[in-house]
């Protein structure tokens, strides 16, 4: 075989998981509710396959569904997306951001990487014939603006961003995105905008979108998913908006690597997106589960590292062992019954910090199990 990303291994995702079910622990690892969906979503399924909405949808996604996240977009972040020729519905947050990113990579092209990083940026841009390029983020999870200029060069294309940020659970500032925007005009960059945490943002805080600064709008694919805001992360849907220009050049990859997304739940999802309520209280659901799970954590010698957005949870560990990442993960899940992701999944390089991420996503009596469990460290 042709071998295509030869230094690549299993997701830390899913190997957390197969190590949490093998030793029975608590999984707070990879990040999924442990909770159902909203009925009422389930049953828009039901209606939506008994309405027979059951062969291919439109190439781009159902327009009623493209219509209800540009009324979303446009009435939460002032921009003017259009229905018909800005919004794409994917195959999750993953199609999107892989398809945006070999629309606007070639060969030899550098794209700036914010770490810690998700990890499906990197192998796609390599995919592409790109050169991911690493920049860290300050030691308090902040992005290093004078380390991005000094990253940069005359084949930097293309900027990854991802707010609120997986997995430090760091939430962009209005004066980030103005930092972004300057230096995205002078280099002529376009800009991979992650933004599938997008209702997750505590204490009162914004979303800062690409969305809402009109210099980064146009030069931006903005990636959303609807697994992580309807707690349906199994149905793969999720969307991309960008201008016509960017929107056609993503199409013309869309059509030949997925051509559509599945029809029930597109119909569903547009159904749902009828009552904002759901979406509008994600945050205050979460940040409940993110109060309970810290006041819970404070009590162990792990120290709690800020979560402003997300539903993920960073501590630090070195009060309590000095083992490297991975392995202090492997650890906690096989020794004291709970998973967790070591930030090292994150990262290019080894890392010299002791870091890893819970996601609170969870049942109050699994984060209270959870809770019992990591009393042991004290
Ligand atoms: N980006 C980030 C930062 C994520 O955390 C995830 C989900 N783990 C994705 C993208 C992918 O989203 P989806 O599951 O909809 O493909
Ligand atoms: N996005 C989820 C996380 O960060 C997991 C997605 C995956 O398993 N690839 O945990």
């Amino acid at each position: 075989l042709p071998a295509k990303l030869p230094h690549t291994g299993t997701t830390i995702f899913t190997v957390m998981s197969a190590l949490a079910a093998e030793h029975g622990a608590v999984n707070l690892g990879q990040g999924f509710p442990d909770f159902g969906a909203d009925p009422a979503l389930l049953q828009a399924l039901t209606d939506a396959m008994a309405a027979g909405h059951n062969q291919y949808p439109p190439m781009t996604g159902v327009p009623a569904l493209r219509e209800a996240v540009a009324a979303k977009l446009n009435a939460l972040y002032g921009s003017a997306y259009d229905p018909g020729s800005d919004i794409t519905i994917t195959a999750g947050g993953t199609q999107g951001l892989f398809t945006a990113l070999q629309c606007c990579v070639g060969p030899g092209d550098e794209v700036l990487i914010i770490e810690p990083a998700y990890d499906s940026y990197d192998p796609a841009i390599r995919l592409a014939g790109g050169v991911p390029v690493g920049v860290p983020m300050t030691a308090e999870y902040r992005i290093d603006w004078p380390a991005v200029r000094a990253a940069l060069t005359p084949r930097t294309r293309a900027l990854v961003l991802n707010t609120p940020h997986n997995p430090s659970g760091r939430v962009a500032t209005a004066q980030d995105l103005a930092e972004l925007a300057q230096i995205a005009e002078q280099h002529d960059l376009f800009v991979i905008s992650d933004e599938v945490y997008e209702h997750m943002v505590f204490d009162g805080a914004a979303h800062e979108s690409v969305a809402r600064h009109p210099a980064l709008r146009e030069r931006s694919f903005l990636v959303s998913s609807f697994g992580k805001t309807f707690h349906v992360t199994g149905w793969k849907v999720g969307f991309v908006a960008a201008p016509p220009a960017l929107s056609a050049a993503f199409r013309r990859l869309h059509q030949y690597t997925v051509f559509t997304v599945h029809t029930p739940s597109q119909h569903a999802l547009a159904a749902y997106l009828a009552n904002p309520a759901p979406w509008q209280g994600l945050s205050a659901f979460y940040q409940a589960k993110r109060d309970r799970f810290r006041a819970a954590v404070a009590a162990t010698p792990l120290k709690l590292l800020p979560c402003e957005g997300t539903y993920f949870q960073t501590v630090d560990y070195s009060a309590v062992s000095d083992l490297p990442e991975l392995d202090f993960a492997r650890w906690l899940t096989t020794e004291l019954g709970v998973a967790a992701i070591p930030l090292a999944g994150f990262y290019q390089r080894p890392q010299e910090r002791r870091h890893v991420r819970f996601c609170f996503a969870k049942r109050d009596d699994t984060l209270a199990e959870a809770a019992r469990r990591l009393g042991r460290l004290a």
